[in-house]
């Protein structure tokens, strides 16, 4: 949808595909800064692999593990260069092994691109980088800084040029004349198309991965090289990690695990959005000396505005708040919004805050409520509600959110599929509601299965508690119901009589079932009170009553 996305956004939504995968000849076009020499020129080629043909417009660099050891080979005369230990899978067939080097002897190694669209002196050479992977591939990466974080950050570090033929709803620009105006992952085949034509096509074959689609309207997600804002929540890794750990987490694996892993990987939170829709990033930067004043609250923006009235009763949204422009304090120049909304993942991530409308009142609910006792959602939050809570409270408090979280699993439908809106498969609950009551589906969530465990609800599931438990429990207050008005029992009057060992034995296990269930709900187990509650009615139906009844 035209928009940047954070890290724990992208998180979300991985799914398994189906892509190109290719390896492709860069010829070597000169050896003269290198340690490696070509003994067969205009013969030999560096093997690069890629399952994303369309970012080969934009590579402008190779690189290599410097310590890892590389081959040239000769097969049907040519020679081609690749890692030793990818030698077998990349090349194929009958090769003969040249020689051997290490990967350091490549650097500095020109080579002809697929496309050469840029006239920079920096671009089309060889360098080392340690994400280089010897699991797959040939060992020699394809790297387009425009296109791939490593790539980027490898661009930074060797002063790469930055090429970037795609414009932002993702179609190749004139830049790139061969697929100007096409999505680029459905230019994927006309590239390849074209490498083959032109002899530089080694190897193709369909390759299974994993890749990011939108968690909101399930597009392809492109890696795109963009200015934003964002929270440096790098710099309080460790504290977060923390504060993750003094969460008791229901079940422990999601806080360790997936929580965990992701706060190890840590990156900055990408703040700002490209949308119209959201709460206004809340940055004016100054037209004439670029100075940056972050506004924290009406009366801060009252104070620097240039026109006070108007900022006193703005509505705080665009596009109205994007009139009021600031007194810049530094030089006295007017200051703009920048354009941007903020991530509504920072919105939901307040909410420990902004509930109170805290700091500006309501500190006495603010203090007592903070942190949370409990919080409950989908296993889905991990990375995002969790996360945002978690990321906000620690940055303005220094302390978790919450002090315990009950993940629940996800809704199923009756084929095991996961429910989303997206996909259409959502059964409604209140279809189950109306047809078995509240009660019924609420009973099935608790004693099915623990929280967090996935659950299909299908309608055969579902309607199951209502026969095997809560009929049970009505029909035997009916039956208490019936009797005590045909007897007129008055229960402040009707006390007498010496309880019988019957009666002794049901408040027994009343009082058991109590504490069985109290200490149970105490630690967040819901699935044990339930069904300590199950066998006390069962109990209290087919002994107690029936063996009652004279
Ligand atoms: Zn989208
Ligand atoms: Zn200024």
């Amino acid at each position: 949808c035209g928009t940047g996305l954070s890290s724990h956004e992208v998180a979300q939504g991985y799914r398994r595909v189906e892509d190109p995968s290719i390896s492709v000849r860069m010829r070597i076009a000169s050896d003269a800064d290198s340690n490696y020499k070509q003994e067969l020129p205009g013969k030999t080629a560096l093997l690069t692999w890629t399952t994303t043909p369309w970012t080969l417009p934009a590579n402008v660099a190779l690189a290599v593990a410097a310590d890892a050891t590389y081959v040239e080979v000769e097969i049907e005369g040519e020679r081609l260069i690749v890692a030793k230990d990818l030698a077998e899978s990349a090349i194929g067939g009958d090769y003969r092994l040249v020689r051997g080097f290490p990967g350091a002897d490549l650097i500095g190694l020109a080579y002809e691109p697929p496309y050469r669209l840029i006239d920079d002196p920096r671009a089309y050479r060889v360098h080392s980088a340690d994400f280089v992977n010897m699991e797959e591939g040939t060992g020699i990466v394809h790297t387009a800084p425009a296109f791939g974080e490593d790539d980027y950050n490898l661009g930074r570090e060797k002063d790469l040029p930055f090429f970037h033929p795609v414009d932002l709803s993702g179609k190749f620009t004139d830049e790139f004349p061969l697929c100007a105006g096409t999505f680029v992952k459905e230019a994927d085949r006309e590239i390849v198309d074209d490498l083959k034509e032109r002899g530089l096509l080694y190897r193709y074959a369909p390759y299974e991965h994993d890749y990011p689609f939108c968690w909101r309207c399930d597009t392809p997600l492109l890696y795109y090289a963009m200015d934003s804002w964002y929270i440096k929540t790098t710099a309080v890794k460790d504290e977060l990690i923390e504060n993750n750990r003094k969460i008791n987490w229901y079940p422990m694996h999601v806080g360790e695990g997936r929580l965990g892993d992701f706060l190890e990987n840590l990156k900055d939170w990408a703040l700002s959005r490209d949308r119209y829709w959201g709460t206004p990033l809340n940055l004016w930067v100054c037209d004439a000396c670029g100075e940056t004043v972050a506004v924290g609250s009406r009366k801060e923006l009252v104070d620097l505005a240039i026109d006070p009235d108007l900022a006193r009763t703005v509505e705080l949204h665009r596009p109205y708040i994007d009139r009021v422009e600031l007194r810049c304090p530094k030089c006295g120049g007017a200051m703009r919004r920048v354009p941007n909304v903020i991530d509504t993942w920072f919105d939901s991530g307040s909410m420990h805050t902004a509930q109170w409308h805290y700091p500006f009142e309501n500190e006495d609910e603010f203090k007592e409520n903070f942190p949370a006792d409990f919080i409950s959602e989908g296993v889905d939050q991990t990375r995002g509600w969790f996360y945002t809570l978690l990321a906000t409270s620690t940055i303005l408090y220094g302390l978790p959110a919450f002090k315990n979280c009950v993940v629940t699993g996800l809704g199923l439908d009756e084929n095991g599929v996961k429910m989303s809106k997206s996909k259409g498969n959502v059964i409604d609950p209140w279809d189950l509601i109306g047809k078995y009551g509240a009660d019924t589906l609420r009973w099935y969530l608790y004693s099915s299965s623990a929280p967090w465990k996935s659950k299909r609800l299908g309608e055969e599931d579902v309607k199951e508690p209502l026969y095997k438990f809560l009929d049970t429990l009505k029909n035997s207050y009916d039956f208490f119901a019936l009797y005590a008005s045909i007897d007129r029992f008055d229960p402040a009057r009707d006390r007498g009589g010496a309880p019988t060992v019957l009666d002794r034995w049901i408040l027994s296990r009343l009082s058991s079932t109590t504490a069985e269930v109290v200490a149970a709900l105490d630690s967040y187990d819901v699935v044990s009170p339930a069904a300590a509650l199950e066998r006390f009615v069962d109990e209290l139906s087919n002994w107690y009553i029936r063996t009652s009844r004279r």
